[in-house]
């Protein structure tokens, strides 16, 4: 285990949590097994508690010097199929949308992931293995008071016909995400929801990543997709969703694209009180849609106002992004 002050058991107080919007974390370690949907190989995550105001952070445990880094949007050094995060140097992270997903719609605003490798493992495909593990951890209330990052005015991204946006809200985070597939199995699925952590578990936390057969098979020969199979993929070919089990839901396909925007959209650093709609977007343009936020400082707030939680949130002092575009309809296995 890192010897990191994030790693230590924080200081609880649940006495004092009622009727105060107080922070969270885990109360205890928990480690999950698997293989990375990229590499195929064994991937390990621990997730452990941390501190008030640290926000979640990545570790690399494989590597010598441990590198850590905050689970932020200016940390992404690539969208392509996943998430990843850089750590510096050319160590990175990737596919963290699925825990960052169940962190994030769980209410846990304090955590410090530990990966073995360069992939989280990739589980079932959706976030109901992370789910699980957070409630085996359980949940510890903090003493420091929840800040969320309130969006002031709307900023919006657009590729082609695909946009991702982010407004004002009445109260904590609504998302509408549409999708269009020219495919029978999934078509035109449109779904909306205000964000708890009751709607996280019942729509979202379940719907699995997907693919189409042609595609994958063109991902394997190019070395990617190693670990992707019917055990943590629902896969689509001309003759409809190929998993003997069917689907999780009618529409799986957009609740699990609503799911990876949770994911991506928790790399805010804070909780996010703002209305989210995207439409045939992804990794790319929900990253992109956070940019714009953060690029405009008129367009969101820290609520309550206190002092900036981290300084990698200030988009002046944010490290230059440099991540790999694709088109936003490109077949997107999430
Ligand atoms: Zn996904």
């Amino acid at each position: 285990m890192p010897r990191l002050e994030t790693a230590r058991r924080p200081n609880t107080s649940p006495r004092r949590a009622a009727g105060r919007d107080l922070q969270t974390t885990l109360s205890s370690c928990v480690a999950l097994e698997g293989v990375g949907v990229h590499s195929g190989k064994p991937a390990r995550i621990v997730l452990h508690p941390a501190e008030a105001n640290a926000g979640v952070a990545v570790l690399r445990s494989d590597l010598a010097a441990e590198p850590v880094a905050p689970a932020l949007w200016s940390r992404v050094v690539s969208t392509e199929l996943c998430t990843s995060l850089g750590l510096g140097g050319r160590a990175a992270v990737a596919t963290v949308e699925h825990a960052m997903a169940a962190l994030a719609g769980l209410g846990v605003d304090n955590a410090l992931i530990e990966v073995d490798g360069p992939e989280v493992p990739v589980l079932d495909g959706s976030s109901a293995p992370f789910v699980a593990a957070i409630d085996e951890a359980e949940l510890a209330t903090l003493t420091a008071e929840r800040r969320h990052i309130e969006v002031l005015k709307t900023v919006r991204v657009e590729r082609g016909a695909a946009f991702a946006e982010l407004g004002p809200g009445a109260e904590g985070l609504t998302l509408d995400v549409e999708i269009s597939f020219d495919h029978a199995a999934i078509g035109r699925q449109r779904k909306a929801l205000r964000l708890d952590p009751a709607t996280f578990r019942r729509e979202l936390a379940r719907a699995r990543t997907f693919g189409f057969i042609g595609d994958i098979e063109r991902l394997w020969r190019a070395g990617f997709a190693l670990g992707a199979s019917l055990e943590n993929s629902i896969a689509i070919s001309d003759a409809g969703v190929l998993n003997p089990e069917g689907l999780r839901f009618s529409d799986e396909f957009v609740r699990h694209k609503m799911l990876d925007a949770v994911g991506d959209l928790a790399l805010a650093g804070a909780p996010i009180r703002g209305a989210f709609r995207s439409r045939c977007g992804g990794h790319a343009l929900n990253h992109a849609v956070l940019q714009a936020l953060f690029a405009d400082a008129s367009a969101w707030r820290l609520s309550p106002a206190l002092a900036p939680m981290r300084g990698e949130m200030r988009p002046d002092i944010a490290a230059p992004i440099a991540f790999g575009v694709q088109p936003a309809l490109a077949p997107d296995r999430s």
